[in-house]
């Protein structure tokens, strides 16, 4: 089975409801051929269901930003993975850095999410990645492959069919500095080597491995050249259609 390439845009907390319609018409109108890659959006909760009905069957997908992993409750101000699949997304981000780092999720929520994300028919994309200091200090792939570890404790083979991740160094995250494409390649083919070894080689190969960090239409091309490079997870440069339709062609 082929590998499948995904080009995922992250809006973060930006948009107005105008500006999400008109961002999501201008991605459905302009993205063109995309060299056969998949295009998907992970917006706001808040406009979710209005950009997932507006791109239904028109090529883009569209997923939430985080969800909580209980069907429903008294857990005020979160979305239940039942509400993020009844809104029409298909996809669910769990684990972003600023979920980690800014409300200080653990690898135990991170998994719990996981988990929750399959019992409610929802794709998960889980981020990955270090911080600035264990980059220094040479420990990039004993984070992330502790990080897959945790994160995936009792997902099965089957399972991991739908499964995406997004290795995205924190250093790399909203600063401009970007990962170069050996160094995200020598971090993607080790984490493959992790999940090969956790699912056996058939699941290893198809998983795709996105890459996310600063990237920009300018360093996109030479990050999606590599062998293990299987897509991109954009923040910054997918809030404008136009950069981020770019990235996807690049
Ligand atoms: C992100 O939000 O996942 C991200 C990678 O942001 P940026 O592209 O702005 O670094």
């Amino acid at each position: 089975m082929a590998r499948r390439t995904i080009i995922a845009g992250n809006w973060k907390m930006y948009k107005t409801h105008e500006e999400a319609v008109s961002t999501t018409l201008a991605l459905i109108d302009g993205k063109g051929g995309m060299k056969g890659r998949e295009m998907a959006i992970f917006v706001p909760a808040v406009f979710a269901r209005e950009v997932a009905s507006m791109s239904k069957g028109k090529g883009l997908d569209v997923g939430m930003q985080n969800m909580y992993n209980q069907k429903e409750g008294a857990f005020t101000g979160e979305n239940s993975p039942v509400m993020v699949k009844d809104a029409g997304c298909r996809y669910i981000l769990i684990g972003h850095s600023e979920r980690r780092h800014v409300f200080g999720e653990k690898d135990e929520i991170i998994n719990a999410k996981v988990r929750a994300a399959y019992e409610f028919g929802l794709e998960p994309m889980l981020c990955i990645g270090e911080l600035l200091e264990e980059y220094e200090a040479g420990k990039s792939k004993e984070v992330c492959r502790n990080q897959l570890i945790a994160d995936l404790r009792g997902i099965t083979v089957d399972q991991m069919k739908v499964m995406t991740i997004a290795y995205e160094p924190v250093w790399a995250i909203g600063t401009g500095k970007v990962a170069t494409p050996e160094i995200a390649q020598n971090i993607h083919a080790y984490c493959r080597e992790v999940l090969t070894e956790l699912y056996g080689k058939e699941t290893g190969e198809i998983i795709p491995l996105l890459y996310g960090g600063s990237v920009k239409p300018d360093n996109a091309a030479g990050l999606l050249s590599q062998t293990d490079i299987d897509g991109l997870l954009v923040g910054g440069a997918s809030l404008k259609a136009d950069s981020f339709i770019a990235i996807a062609n690049a």
